[in-house]
């Protein structure tokens, strides 16, 4: 299979003779590379290409040791250390609620995705208890200084009157402090149940805020 890449900074093309497989960087599947473009000026005796993984969206610079318009069969290919950055976009009504949410989510899933499995339940933990938090004083401004130094399963039971909230954030929290916890008490639980329930609660609120709007805006009947 033979391929004319486009150069990304300048006019023509990089002949490849042979698409490179490599391991994608997200699942860790070897595939079939999707070479997107090429840079012009080797770098370290090597040609950059930008190559995309079509099993999860992925991309990633990769490399070849030959460094002129023809690359042949014989090169041999290696994915750039630098590593795409996973992000997951929240609502606006979450973002709005809890601006600091977002980023904490994202650095878990970051570390979640680089395979730092110990640690990145104690971030989606983090996040979640910022949610929650930050949800409770949304509901009840009054009672700010209270919910910030609070427990968080208390701030749960004390400040959500939604009975569906409720249930699904005691349950969050559950999952979420056995990921920082010595002890696990949900053993047939793992990370991947926290990030599913994390998206549970997300929608339960937003539910609960566009039931209030809807409430707000349309009180009772008019009369004829
Ligand atoms: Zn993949």
């Amino acid at each position: 299979m033979e391929r004319q890449v486009p150069i990304l900074n300048g006019n023509g093309f990089i002949d490849v003779q042979s698409i490179p497989q490599l391991i994608c960087p997200s699942c860790g599947k070897i595939i079939t590379v999707i070479l997107l473009s090429a840079f012009d000026e080797p770098l370290d005796g090597k040609r950059l290409f930008i190559g995309y993984f079509s099993c999860c969206g992925a991309w990633s610079v990769i490399s070849c040791n030959q460094t002129g318009k023809k690359v042949d069969i014989f090169a041999s290919w290696q994915i750039d250390p630098y590593y795409p950055i996973p992000h997951k976009y929240f609502s606006s009504t979450i973002n709005r609620i809890s601006p600091q949410f977002e980023t904490i989510y994202n650095e878990a899933l970051t570390a979640q995705k680089l395979k730092l499995l110990s640690i990145c339940g104690a971030g989606y933990r983090k996040a979640l208890e910022c949610l929650i938090k930050d949800y409770c004083i949304h509901l009840h401004n009054d009672r700010k200084e209270t919910i910030i130094k609070c427990d968080t399963g208390v701030c749960i039971g004390d400040n959500i009157d939604s009975q569906t909230v409720k249930e699904i954030a005691e349950r969050a929290i559950w999952l979420g402090n056995d990921e920082s916890h010595y002890a696990k008490r949900w053993t047939d639980k793992d990370t991947d149940d926290l990030v599913e329930v994390i998206s549970f609660l997300c929608k339960a609120i937003e539910q609960d805020e566009e039931r209030k709007q809807l409430l707000a805006e349309m009180p009772e009947q008019k009369k004829k």
